[in-house]
């Protein structure tokens, strides 16, 4: 388990390691103790050209696309034995960057990445649609399913690693050439990812890694007339904002946003899993989730001892030093966001919100400037209360109660978003009628936050449209083709 030593990064245009045009650097500090976690070219539009530029030629000459595809395979499935080869480093390199815990990190979508990425390689070779045959009376139709041309993608910070690789993995397997833009806080990770690609086999110009802010190089990808997808993963506002850049050419647009996940507790339900689920689904990544636990909606009867449970488990959070085996939960990502969630929190005690624990930044000995926050729980909120209809991204879960399941459900649905929710119950009827009604791109039943490589991951309403993960977002990375084929020669 080691720490990492700051290294001087550079892109990746071409195949070839490259500084920014303007030659600047942007530091890459740990927001837990401050250290240096390395340095980035800080990219600028003109980058940007020069990335999609080589993007462009490498889809033009089809040395990707056009490559036998058992070989792409290979390409890919190298590059998914190469993540798990460098695990130790890449979740080094991960928590240097985030502050979120070693443990976490290791133990969950660091690794998972690799299997995520496995998942894409072969999707390739089960293509799926409608059969060619005679739709039209003396025609053969049959469809092709092509790739889409230049994909420009812009990840979050929150998982910068494994969001990485849920963008180019659909892209590259469907035979795309990528143009990736890392979040300005965190792209040590994704600049390794570039390495190993190259190193796995990926032809140079196919996967170009670009670094450099939001506004400027992101806002540049979104808007580039020889873009012909872009793709991201972050808050809904930014969502909006490519989306209007991306009118210019009328690209497509993929969008993963934020989410306010409703956790719907029924009297019927087995309390301790629901009150660990609660605690694990809310606090995972220090909040900082976008399928997140935030909105606790518990059944009237039972609110007080729930909410009781749930208190007494989150006091036992560990908060620490990430690197530190015994520490559950991390830093946040920056000072700003421990200010924000404050924020909430502040605001929320103002309008009358019982603090049933935290609320306030944490101080860890030895990390006193470290980003952290409290475990905190607020209860008796109002469901028009800003704490329960915008997301937070902190460590801090609100609770409400309800007395009849309609109400509930109305409830729950009551929000811009729709990415993830979860009802807890043991009432089979109960369950399968909350998963019909909740208008969220994801329902567990009995569980919260679990998800599989083979299955989609993606929002409703400003959660954004398009899937992650799966079958589902392959397709996504392609076109479908009609060819029409006359038969008679009349
Ligand atoms: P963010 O929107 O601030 O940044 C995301 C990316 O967009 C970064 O690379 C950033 O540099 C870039 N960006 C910022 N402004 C831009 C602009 N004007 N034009 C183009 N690009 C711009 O989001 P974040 O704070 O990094 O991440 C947290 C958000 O991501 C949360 O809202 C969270 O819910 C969301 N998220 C969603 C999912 C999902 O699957 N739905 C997964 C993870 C995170």
């Amino acid at each position: 388990m080691g720490r990492v030593a700051a290294a001087d990064w550079k892109m990746i245009i071409d195949g070839q390691e490259v500084g920014s045009a303007t030659g600047a650097w942007t530091e890459v500090r740990s927001p837990a103790t401050g250290v240096l976690a390395g340095r980035v070219p800080t990219g600028t539009a003109a980058d940007v050209d020069r990335a999609v530029a080589a993007a462009r030629a490498a889809y033009a000459d089809g040395r990707w696309h056009g490559m036998w595809l058992p070989d792409r395979v290979a390409i890919l499935e190298r590059l998914a034995d190469l993540i798990e080869d460098h695990l130790p480093e890449l979740v080094a390199l991960e928590v240097a960057q985030t502050g979120t815990a070693f443990k976490f990190r290791r133990d969950n979508d660091v690794p998972f990445a690799a299997d995520n990425l496995r998942q894409m390689a072969t999707a390739a070779r089960h293509l799926e649609g409608k059969a060619a045959g005679e739709y039209s009376t003396d025609h053969t139709s049959m469809i092709r399913r092509e790739p889409i041309g230049v994909c420009g993608q812009v990840t979050p910070w929150n998982y910068p690693f494994a969001m990485a690789v849920w963008k180019i993995g659909p892209a590259l397997a469907a035979g795309n050439t990528v143009v990736l833009k890392p979040a300005t806080r965190t792209p040590l990770t994704t600049m390794r990812l570039g390495q190993l690609a190259l190193e796995a086999g990926v032809p140079p110009g196919v996967l170009n890694v670009i670094t450099g802010p939001g506004p400027e190089v992101g806002a540049a990808i979104a808007a580039h007339d020889d873009v012909d997808l872009v793709s991201l993963t972050g808050d809904s506002e930014t969502g909006k904002r490519i989306s209007k850049l991306a009118a210019g050419n009328l690209k497509r647009v993929h969008l993963e946003l934020g989410g306010k996940a409703p956790f719907i507790v029924y009297a019927d339900a087995d309390l301790e899993a629901a009150a660990r689920g609660a605690i694990a689904g809310g606090f995972i990544n220090a909040g900082q989730d976008c399928t997140a636990a935030t909105r606790l909606y518990v059944e009237r009867s039972i609110y007080e001892p729930f909410l009781e449970r749930v208190t007494e488990l989150a006091r036992s959070v560990r908060i620490g030093d990430p690197m530190a085996l015994t520490t559950d939960m991390g830093s946040l990502i920056s000072g700003q966001q421990v200010e924000r969630v404050d924020g909430f929190v502040q605001r929320a005690r103002d309008a009358g919100a019982r603090v049933l624990c935290g609320g306030r930044p944490a101080t860890v000995e030895g990390l006193e400037d470290g980003a952290f926050y409290e475990p905190t729980v607020l209860a008796d909120v109002a469901q028009d209360a800003e704490c329960v209809q915008l997301e937070i991204f902190g460590p801090v879960l609100v609770a409400l109660p309800f007395e009849t399941e309609a109400e509930v459900l109305v409830a729950a649905n009551d929000s811009r978003y729709g990415l993830a929710s979860s009802v807890w119950t043991t009432d089979v009827f109960k369950s399968m009628r909350a998963a019909k009604a909740l208008d969220f791109g994801a329902v567990w039943v009995n569980d919260h936050i679990p998800i599989s490589s083979d299955m989609p991951h993606g929002g409703f309403k400003q959660s954004g449209s398009g899937k992650d993960m799966s079958d589902y977002s392959f397709d996504e990375y392609t076109r479908v083709k009609h060819v029409m084929v006359e038969l008679t020669g009349v």
